[in-house]
């Protein structure tokens, strides 16, 4: 269980902030760790227990958390009441790739209420794709109950997003350039509206919510038809970069003078290790990653042995590199990359272990994402919750109040 961080109550802090603080502390408790009694809570956050039973009660008078008695008695006494996060507070994530709008709702907590997944005939531009989302949302307003409150719309992108400016820098496969995507969808639709790179969200959410749970230092490479994507969290926190550029992974050059990529060099680590390459050596047309990991691992053509030996030498290569730069504790394997390593696992360890700083690699853990395609959603959802949690003594019960 991850440890809350209370600010300490301390003279110099004005009440105020100390008071935000810990109502923050207390939200964020009971949003990745579930359902916890206010007896827990007051050991967890090492807060008087007068002080966790007002922060509760602020909570609940916000409608973002409710309590209720246990149902077992423990012991004597008076049973200390369970607190529980309001699920009915919600982000709208979306994630327009090129042959599919990807939506869901999800509420604190991580509960996705619902997902869909419209198939689209051709790659959509701007202004289809905020067409589709205004659908969708519009969609989502009409069926979901009154009780349900709309914080905003997270919308994840395979794309180098400028997170300050909310803005597409690139989008090599939705052939999207310089695009102000975040403004164009409050113009639309009138709600807070937060935009990022797919990859970095799957990272938020693995740590979150999935392989990397609470773990400190972490790396993420998720690897999907269009190219591999990243994130990390260095001691807690999530590296972003200059301006949210960070994490390019799928660019860090492995093969010098190897195959030239968009990106304007030759040999990147996305043109070294690529889905399209061992789908083609098994001979097969579209398939889902869990098909691959089970013909990969199943194949005894000598085709398919080589070009999996080759991509799992390469994956080794960009993960032992990224290991010296990092020291993660947890890899967490995405997309067709948990396939990789589903089919190859004693080989990558080994291979990545033999090309690391040994004291480095001993002990990092190698894992696949355990969230699959709810990655993105649960990631998106986060950052329109970050909002939330900057500030929750800001949230109103109207819906467009909270931007
Ligand atoms: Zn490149």
């Amino acid at each position: 269980m991850r440890k809350a961080q209370p600010v300490s109550e301390q003279p110099q802090h004005s009440n105020d902030r100390v008071r935000r603080s810990n109502l923050v502390a207390v939200l964020r408790a009971l949003h990745l760790d579930g359902a916890q009694s206010r007896a827990q809570l007051t050991r967890r956050t090492g807060l008087y227990r007068s002080t966790i039973a007002a922060l509760v009660a602020e909570l609940i008078e916000r409608d973002l958390v409710a309590e209720s008695l246990p149902e077992t008695r423990v012991g004597v006494g008076r049973p200390s009441p369970i607190v529980t996060i309001n699920p009915r507070v919600v982000a709208i994530s979306v994630y327009p790739d090129v042959d599919a709008l990807i939506g869901g709702v999800v509420g604190l907590g991580g509960t996705i209420h619902r997902r869909w997944r419209k198939p689209l005939t051709a790659k959509p531009t701007p202004e289809d794709a905020v067409e589709l989302i205004a659908e969708a949302v519009s969609q989502v307003e009409s069926e979901l109950g009154r009780d349900h409150r709309i914080i905003g719309l997270g919308v994840a992108l395979p794309a180098l997003v400028d997170t300050d400016a909310g803005s597409v820098t690139l989008a090599p496969n939705l052939d999207w350039h310089g695009v102000p995507f975040a403004q164009m969808l409050r113009d639309r639709l009138g709600i807070s509206a937060m935009i990022a790179n797919d990859a970095q969200l799957g990272a938020t959410a693995e740590r979150e919510f999935g392989s990397a749970s609470g773990v400190g230092n972490m790396i993420y490479l998720n690897g999907s038809g269009g190219g591999i994507g990243g994130g990390a969290f260095v001691d807690g926190r999530e590296m972003r970069g200059f301006r949210g550029y960070g994490a390019e992974f799928g660019h860090i050059v492995i093969d010098h003078g190897g195959e030239a990529c968009f990106c304007g060099q030759h040999g990147c680590f996305e043109r070294c290790v690529r889905r399209d390459a061992l789908v083609a050596a098994l001979g097969v047309d579209s398939i889902d990653d869990e098909e691959l990991g089970e013909l990969l691992a199943g194949s005894d053509d000598p085709l398919v042995l080589g070009e999996v030996a080759r991509q799992v030498d390469r994956l080794a290569a960009g993960i032992s590199m990224l290991i010296s730069v990092f020291a993660p504790e947890r890899v967490v394997l995405g997309g067709f990359l948990a396939s990789l390593y589903a089919a190859r696992r004693e080989e990558l360890v080994r291979l990545v272990a033999e090309r690391s700083f040994t004291l480095l690699a001993d002990r990092v853990e190698i894992v696949s994402g355990g969230l699959g395609s709810r990655e993105v959603l649960l990631g998106a959802a986060e950052r329109v919750f970050e909002g939330l949690f900057a500030d929750p003594a800001r949230f109103r019960s109207a819906r467009a109040d909270s931007e």
